[in-house]
């Protein structure tokens, strides 16, 4: 952003319509802005797509992890008997 915006004309709450829907205000040269992709309806935001299969490795991870505690607890448990 350059330090005297004299022009372009700067738009302190320019109006960004995502094609999801989504309305949000932006410092922007210009006064509206179309965009096909939002933080609201980013992937990385809604954890759709890619992230999805993602995140079900980290459960089955969680999941594997939590087992081999238990597993370690009940181990433990024997060892003390
Ligand atoms: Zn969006």
């Amino acid at each position: 952003m350059p330090k005297k915006d004299i022009h372009p004309p700067y738009y302190p709450k320019a109006k960004v319509h995502c094609a999801c829907g989504n309305i949000f205000e932006v410092g922007s040269t210009k006064e509206f802005i179309e965009i096909e992709i939002c933080s609201k309806c980013h992937p990385f935001y809604t954890g759709k797509g890619k992230i999805v299969d993602k995140m079900g490795r980290v459960e089955k991870f969680r999941k594997r992890l939590a087992k081999k505690e238990e597993l370690e607890k009940q181990r433990n448990k024997k060892n003390k008997k």
